[in-house]
């Protein structure tokens, strides 16, 4: 009884830090809400049990894995944040396979059909998870491209019904043979599902695999009788999922044309090394320095390449050099700009930038029309005009931030080549956009200095 207590104040806990993590003001608090409800969790957990050298073991193999985590987690570049949580979940979708396995190696003989139904789907989405997590770490980490694979559908329906079989199969002949034929095949379908998905697309999966990887934990704790896992793997599995339509809604697309449709090779895929700078204009620090004197109203439009350069202290820097010089300055920021949901946020935060001054698509479209010059550090797919005016291009139909309305665009990046989506961006050969390239911190560097 007071242990079920214990864990109904760590859920509470846990959709607290929820809360607090929907705001940049209120982040912090959140995840110190969710660290004090995962360590109450876990030394509840202990107290169930009698001090032996089974726990003593389990509490070894906690500290190693704490440490490894403090250490992974400290050593991470903010800009391979994606990918680290890409691999986290793959190893939550490789517990509830374990789990799944350990109960029915213990227990196969008195198994209850209800608990059949659990280990079932408990284990496939597991495995997806795990193999669709590997895939996704695999790519964002730039290991593994986006293939073409002729027929996809068609295979992805094929493994998908194969899968409905095993599981079926399982409930018959509860055995090691069913059951390892989930795992494979599970692990088949979430390679198959996640290999050809990239592009604009990608933040969709992660966000759903985080999801995934919710629900594959909720699995867990109905094998292992958890309520207190049940609830936290529901709140990760809707809020991942939550957020996946909030993504999708963001990027006019449907989840099932992201799962289904896939990467598509087409004629709008670059290839940077024939791009020239024959057809842009080009400009240097010097030239956007007495632009920018001149301006009363600033957008900056952060994207990943600012992440890359670390640029977002440089910017700040920028934006106090125009503050004392009166200029409105406002930062415009694309739901999918970077690498992560939230990704710029963090790094605006991170250089103590105030989010009074960050807005976001829908607020800042409008905008762009009334001012002097937007400065685009290192973003590229977010400012694609093809996705509004281009019908056969990947992106067609993606909200983006219409930068060209503005009277002058400036886009800081080091070269011509193309963004995440691989496409070429008809932003650059605008006649009121002007090319500043190299490396996003040292022109910023070198633009604050000259003024
Ligand atoms: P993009 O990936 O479209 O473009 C980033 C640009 O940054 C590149 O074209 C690159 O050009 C430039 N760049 C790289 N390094 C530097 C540097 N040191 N200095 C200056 N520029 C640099 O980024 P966006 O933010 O515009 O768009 C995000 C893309 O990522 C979208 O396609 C989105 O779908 C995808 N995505 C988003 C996720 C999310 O959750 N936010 C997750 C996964 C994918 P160059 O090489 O010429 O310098």
């Amino acid at each position: 009884m007071i242990i079920t207590s214990i864990y109904l104040l760590c859920a509470v806990l846990f959709i607290l830090a929820l809360r607090g993590l929907s705001a940049i003001r209120s982040a912090s608090r959140g995840n110190t809400l969710a660290i004090i409800g995962i360590s109450i969790a876990i030394l509840a957990t202990f107290a169930k049990f009698s001090f032996n050298t089974k726990t003593l073991l389990t509490l070894g193999v906690i500290s190693v894995g704490s440490i490894i985590g403090y250490l992974i987690a400290n050593k991470v570049k903010m800009k391979d944040l994606p990918q680290l949580i890409a691999a986290f979940h793959s190893l939550i979708g490789l517990v509830a396979v374990c789990t799944d396995a350990t109960i029915l190696a213990r227990h196969s003989e008195i198994i209850e059909f209800s608990q059949k139904i659990e280990i079932a789907l408990g284990v496939a989405i597991g495995a997806i998870t795990f193999s669709g997590s590997l895939v996704a770490f695999l790519k964002l980490q730039g290991i593994t491209k986006n293939s073409f694979i002729k027929h996809i559908n068609v295979i992805n329906i094929f493994m998908c019904i194969t899968l409905l079989i095993s599981i079926l199969l399982f409930f018959v002949f509860t055995n090691i043979l069913t059951f390892g034929t989930i795992i494979l095949l599970a692990t088949m379908f979430g390679y198959s599902m996640i290999i050809p998905i990239g592009g604009a697309d990608m933040p969709v999966i992660v966000s759903m695999l985080n999801s995934y990887s919710g629900w594959a934990t909720a699995g867990i704790g109905f094998t292992t009788n958890s309520q207190l896992l049940i609830i936290t793997g529901a709140l990760v599995g809707t809020s991942g999922a939550i957020l996946s339509y909030i993504m999708c809604k963001g990027m006019n697309r449907k989840l099932t044309q992201v799962v289904l449709v896939g990467f598509q090779q087409n004629q709008h895929v670059v290839n940077s090394a024939h791009k020239t700078t024959e057809n842009v204009k080009l400009c240097n620090t010097e030239d956007v320095s007495y632009m920018i004197e001149n301006a009363s109203s600033i957008v900056v439009v952060p994207g990943y390449g600012m992440a890359v350069a670390q640029a977002q202290h440089a910017v700040k820097d920028l934006i106090d050099k125009l503050f004392t010089r009166n200029v409105t300055v406002k930062f415009a920021i694309h739901p999918v700009a970077g690498r992560m949901p939230g990704h710029m946020n963090v790094l605006l935060a991170e250089a103590n930038i105030s989010d009074d001054y960050v807005y976001e698509l829908d607020d800042i479209n409008n905008e762009f029309s009334a001012t002097d010059i937007v400065i685009v550090v290192g973003a590229n797919d977010i400012t694609n005009p093809s996705a509004k005016d281009d019908p056969t291009s990947p992106i067609y139909g993606m909200p983006i931030l219409e930068v060209w309305k503005a009277k002058t665009v400036i886009v800081i990046k080091r070269s011509l080549n193309a963004g995440y989506a691989g496409i070429d961006n008809p932003l650059f050969y605008k006649p009121n956009t002007l090319m500043l390239l190299g490396d996003a911190k040292k022109v910023l560097n070198d633009i604050v200095k000259f003024l």
